[in-house]
């Protein structure tokens, strides 16, 4: 059996982001993708609407059915929805201290839409911060975690909250022509990769280049061979991506 990842993430109807973007992402990197679903979201490629949260003892009974019996080697989180259901995965990554951990901080959608109280998850994340492995932050999340608006402090303040890796994606920046992302190790700075940038806006890039990494690192990779891998891979299903509808956000093509 596949090396498996675990992701705790929400339903996006659209199928661009969310969960649907985990399966993809980590089928394509090699392994086997299972879900502990956190949210059922209401959401279109333009908007979301509303979302309605799992109980915090659905999500574990999810998360423990499949312990017991698929090969998990990394658990990767997405939209966690709710205080509960965050301190509810931190029970669960204490209890299993040989998973890798992929913190990708799902704060709001691209399209801007809420995906849980922002204020309540921002304080919650504390408690993944030092579990993870690698946390992938856009630099919007990353901003709103440390409460530093200058890059460079935010990033030595969330290795001072516990961090041992981060991948601070730079798609929110004002790069016109370019995207710059930039992995740090236990606070320096290893690998720089620029791209780029594409036309449009992209729905469910940050799940998919999250998932593609955890997939990498459940079958092996070091963490900065897996950064590398994944994001040439997103480059190439962002620039196949489709619109539904002209002007609405992408949905990239990952097969
Ligand atoms: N998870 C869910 C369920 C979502 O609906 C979204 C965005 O709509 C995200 C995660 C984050 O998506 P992105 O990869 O675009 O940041």
């Amino acid at each position: 059996m596949r090396p498996t990842v675990l992701c705790f993430s929400g339903l996006d109807p659209s199928g661009g982001a969310g969960l649907q973007a985990d399966i993809e992402a980590i089928g394509q990197s090699g392994a086997h993708a299972a879900i502990a679903c956190t949210a059922l979201t209401i959401q279109n490629s333009q908007q979301v609407f509303g979302f309605e949260a799992t109980s915090k003892e659905l999500l574990l009974a999810q998360a423990n059915a499949v312990v017991k019996d698929l090969p998990i080697k990394c658990v990767k989180s997405g939209m966690l929805g709710t205080t509960d259901n965050i301190a509810a995965l931190a029970e669960f990554l204490r209890e299993h201290p040989d998973y890798l951990y992929v913190l990708d901080p799902v704060l709001v959608a691209n399209s801007g839409g809420s995906l849980g109280n922002q204020e309540t998850l921002v304080k919650a994340f504390v408690e993944l911060v030092p579990l993870a492995t690698v946390i992938t932050p856009n630099t919007v999340e990353l901003r709103a975690l440390t409460g530093e608006q200058n890059l460079e402090k935010a990033t030595a303040k969330l290795f001072e909250m516990g961090a041992k890796a981060v991948l601070v994606k730079g798609g929110h920046e004002d790069t016109p022509d370019y995207i710059r992302n930039a992995l740090y190790l236990a606070g320096e700075l290893v690998s720089e990769t620029k791209c780029p940038r594409l036309a449009g806006e992209y729905h469910g890039s940050g799940c998919s280049l999250a998932s593609f990494i955890a997939g990498r690192l459940a079958q092996g990779d070091e963490l900065k061979v897996a950064v590398n891998h994944a994001e040439a891979w997103l480059f190439g299903v962002l620039k196949k991506a489709e619109s539904p509808i002209p002007n609405g956000q992408k949905i990239p093509k990952r097969f």
